[in-house]
């Protein structure tokens, strides 16, 4: 008799159940390890030397990425694993500053890795039990922040673009598909996308040369635009970190009965900051908020939040499908999951934010968003009072940007590009005053004065060659 055709000694092993811890543990030495020898390699914010060599070394490590025989867990976690990290743009690295882009929180990935090991799936109750109730805790939690009335609730999303789409898909349901959408040049670019995917009118982009929302602007246009109209207005613009005077946007909304949506991403959660909260009064009058705990809020990407006032908001996304959400499972108390994305399978990122918030605590978290600001501060104080750099605004978030003096634009994308190419600092580009500014939105909470000090040194170096 010939044995079944089956899984033998040599089936890979799971990362769940009982074996799972055991079988992880070894595989997360290699992975650790690497992670350390391809950062050494690297040594700094990103690899030297651009695209091409990069491209030609993560080809050359991988080679047959599909090959005949398998080389082992060990092998390719090593392999893969260094390669990566070693050509890493790592937001851990206080001198890459570009972008929204944070360094996550070990508690957070060590979170993560629990989400990955159980593979819960957010669709339905049966695929994940205390993973929906544990979203359903830290949803209703984070929207009180927000919202105070007694039934704020907030999506889990992945991301801003995503939170964003779901509140223009949400006024659309309740206007109707003529609806207007306008916002200010300043706003994040997909806002005037999901007008597009949704099929509404083109989004009107009001301009914003000071970087804000004017009201004056937005009261002549709210006057001439007939039918319904949604305002978005932006607290933290992705740009500069600035934020729309919320209160007075809401007032022309109110008085011309159109609906707001404020895309908070980046600035939301100064709400949570005694120090800074007066800066996002106002929030609270939105008909949804959008935040990202994937920037300020140092979670592994993704972790977005659409947050609404109250949960009937939500009601247009309910869903039915006979597997996930049967009438009569509802009915016998299954909890009905389907209306709270508009994904199916789904990661139940709520996990890492739940474990960050009880870590940390509101007080640990503030802590982290203060002192983020505050460097913001130290290193555009330091600009300011440099003699060939000039600052063009002192940050209202966390983003400084500056030009070297007397450069001009060519000169100051190549600055740029040059740091990158050296491998030495990760900085944004931004227009503002129709001139090109390079920008640190500074993310990292361990970043010192000595690496403000290193960053400013290369500057000098590359404008004073
Ligand atoms: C980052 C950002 C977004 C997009 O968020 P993603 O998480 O990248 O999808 C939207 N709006 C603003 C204001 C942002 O800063």
């Amino acid at each position: 008799m010939t044995a079944p055709p089956g899984p033998g000694t040599g089936t890979p092993p799971l990362a769940g159940a009982a074996g799972g811890p055991a079988a992880l543990r070894p595989l997360l030495d290699t992975v650790l390890d690497a992670l350390r020898t391809g950062a050494e390699e690297r040594g700094g914010p990103l690899p030297a030397g651009g695209p091409d060599p990069l491209t030609a070394r993560v080809r050359a490590a991988l080679g047959d990425v599909l090959p005949p025989k398998g080389t082992g867990d060990h092998e390719a976690l090593r392999t893969l694993v260094h390669t990566l990290a070693a050509g890493a743009a790592d937001p851990a690295d206080p001198l890459c500053a570009a972008h929204l882009h944070c360094p996550p929180l070990a508690v957070a990935v060590a979170a993560d890795l629990a989400a990955s090991a159980l593979n819960p799936s957010l669709d339905s109750w049966d695929q994940a039990p205390a993973a929906s109730a544990i979203e359903a805790l830290v949803t209703r939690t984070l929207a009180a922040e927000f919202y105070d009335t007694p039934h704020a609730d907030a999506l889990v999303t992945t991301g801003g673009t995503e939170a964003n789409q779901i509140a223009l898909l949400l006024a659309r349901e309740r206007h109707g598909p003529h609806l207007t959408v306008l916002h200010g040049a300043n706003a994040h670019h997909s806002i005037p996308r999901a007008a597009w995917l949704l099929g509404l009118p083109p989004a009107t982009a009001l301009p914003t040369p000071t970087g804000t929302l004017d009201p004056a602007d937005l009261a002549r246009a709210l006057a001439a635009t007939p039918g319904p109209v949604l305002v978005t207005a932006t607290a933290g613009t992705t740009d500069a970190g600035l934020i729309d005077p919320l209160h007075r946007i809401a007032d022309l909304c109110d008085h011309h009965r159109a609906d707001l949506h404020i895309d908070a991403a980046y600035g939301g959660l100064l709400a949570l900051t005694p120090r800074h909260r007066h800066k996002v009064a106002g929030l609270a009058r939105a008909a949804s908020l959008t935040i990202d705990l994937h920037k300020l809020g140092w979670q592994p990407v993704p972790a977005g939040l659409l947050a609404v006032p109250d949960t009937a908001l939500l009601a247009p996304l309910a869903h039915q499908a006979d597997y996930l959400n049967a009438p009569d499972d509802t009915d016998a108390g299954l909890p009905d999951l389907l209306g709270r994305s508009l994904r199916t399978t789904r990661r139940p990122d709520a996990l890492k934010i739940a474990a960050t918030l009880r870590s940390l605590g509101r007080d640990g978290l503030t802590r982290l968003i203060d002192h983020t600001c505050a460097l913001a501060q130290q290193l555009a104080d330091r600009i300011d009072t440099h003699p060939h750099l000039t600052l063009h605004a002192h940050p209202t978030l966390t983003t400084v940007p500056f030009r070297p003096t007397h450069a001009d634009d060519t000169q100051v994308a190549t600055l740029r590009r040059t740091l990158l190419h050296q491998g030495q600092a990760v900085l944004g580009r931004t227009h503002a005053d129709g001139r090109l500014w390079l920008k640190a939105t500074l993310l990292n909470p361990h970043t010192t004065a000595a690496d403000l000090d290193i960053l400013i040194a290369h500057l000098e170096g590359s404008t004073h060659p």
